[in-house]
């Protein structure tokens, strides 16, 4: 089947807010309350009915994370079941996409990135909606150490309100821009040219100068749409030529750093990160060697040898987070011995798979249009209408 026949119309989405999570309700404008069992709905009767929800929590997890009222259109469904609740809003797609846009976008950003990064939001959505709530975890690797998930999906919903999918902000998160963006490509995703399906658009914050393959980091398969390109526009000089903090939504939080940057490793905090996620002592670790590399220099196979033993991990985002106390960079780095650890000089930032955000915000500001934009970081794709 092709996509546009899965969706020959709007679709809508079925939105986690908040699970077993403290909240307060206030609705604003005309509802109609019904309840089933265990479960209410609150039905706006008007278009411009909406539902405050009070000390949501946003950033889930991340040491930002806040409590905010935040308002939503559309529909609202409570779900209780003994000691156990859940908070739903049910939206039509495209309004769902104006507030992740709006969540996501520097409202000063150029259209055209906005554009692209509506179109990059609705593939992601489409695909949420494709697969139902089946996540896809890793298929079995000998190697125990080895470890991923491809994408990580919700039972009984289709996506939540946080970074873990699209952050979700409400109302308050719709600018004229967003809007303008999403309905100015009402409907189109991103396709593979062979395939027919919907592009699995993977996007992170800079590559580095050469994005990654989706093999280094996921299941050992490959996509003609996310190869490996050379990206000159994400570097610091070229960011530089133009309005930073026009571009990026945290700019302040940017520092030059994402491009090329250094850490210093403790031994003793990489031999206590292997303890506790794989439960293998290694003893004093003495040396690390990558052992297999993605085309943008991300290490997907590293071994770790200790006094007592040695170990392979991958992937990407495995050995990230083993050696750091939260998550590396990136996992593109040399590697150097000192006495008590090891000095990385790395590159990247994330895992450098698909579009590479920063060198997407400075191609818009140098007047590439989103086509060109999606076609530089996604090869073999095209643009397709699903729903009018
Ligand atoms: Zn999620
Ligand atoms: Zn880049």
């Amino acid at each position: 089947m092709t996509p546009a026949s899965l969706f020959p119309f709007e679709p809508t989405v079925r939105i986690g807010l908040c699970e077993n999570e403290p909240f307060g309700l206030a609705p604003h404008g005309k509802y109609s309350v019904e309840a089933a069992e265990n479960q209410v709905f609150y039905l706006p009767l008007h278009a411009d009915s909406f539902m405050e929800v009070k000390g949501l929590e946003i950033g889930r997890g991340f040491h930002w994370s806040q409590r905010r009222d935040l308002r939503f259109p559309g529909v609202i469904r409570l779900e209780r079941d003994n000691d156990r609740s859940r908070l739903l809003n049910i939206v039509k797609a495209e309004e769902y996409l104006k507030m992740v846009v709006g969540s996501e976008m520097n409202p000063l950003a150029p259209p055209e990135l906005i554009k692209a990064h509506a179109i990059i939001s609705r593939s992601w959505l489409m695909r949420q909606l494709m697969r139902g709530g089946k996540s896809q975890r890793q298929a079995a690797d000998t190697n125990p150490f080895i470890r991923y998930t491809e994408s990580d999906a919700h039972i009984g919903y289709d996506v939540c309100n946080d970074d873990h999918c699209q952050r979700y902000q409400g109302l308050d998160a719709v600018t004229e821009t967003s809007s303008a963006a999403v309905e100015a490509t009402r409907g189109i995703v991103l396709t593979d040219v062979s395939s027919g399906s919907i592009t699995d658009a993977r996007f992170s914050k800079c590559c580095g100068g050469k994005s990654e393959i989706y093999s280094t980091c996921w299941g050992d398969k490959d996509f003609d749409s996310l190869q490996s390109v050379d990206d000159p526009y994400c570097a610091p000089d070229r960011l530089h030529r133009h309005d930073v903090s026009r571009l990026l939504k945290d700019y302040d939080a940017l520092t030059d750093d994402y491009y090329r940057w250094r850490r210093v490793v403790p031994a003793a905090l990489i031999a206590a990160n292997i303890r506790n996620m794989f439960g293998v002592d290694v003893g004093g670790v003495i040396s690390m060697k990558a052992l297999r590399r993605g085309p943008s220099g991300r290490i997907s196979l590293l071994k770790i040898s200790g006094t007592d033993s040695e170990i392979e991990i991958g992937k990407e985002l495995t050995i990230r987070r083993v050696l750091s106390d939260s998550h590396l960079y990136s996992s593109a780095f040399d590697i150097e011995k000192t006495d008590d650890g090891f000095t990385l000089t790395g590159h990247g930032w994330g895992h450098g798979v698909g579009l590479c955000q920063i060198g997407a915000a400075v191609m818009a500001a140098e007047g590439y249009s989103h086509e060109q934009i999606l076609s530089h970081y996604y090869r073999n794709t095209q643009l397709s209408k699903l729903y009018d």
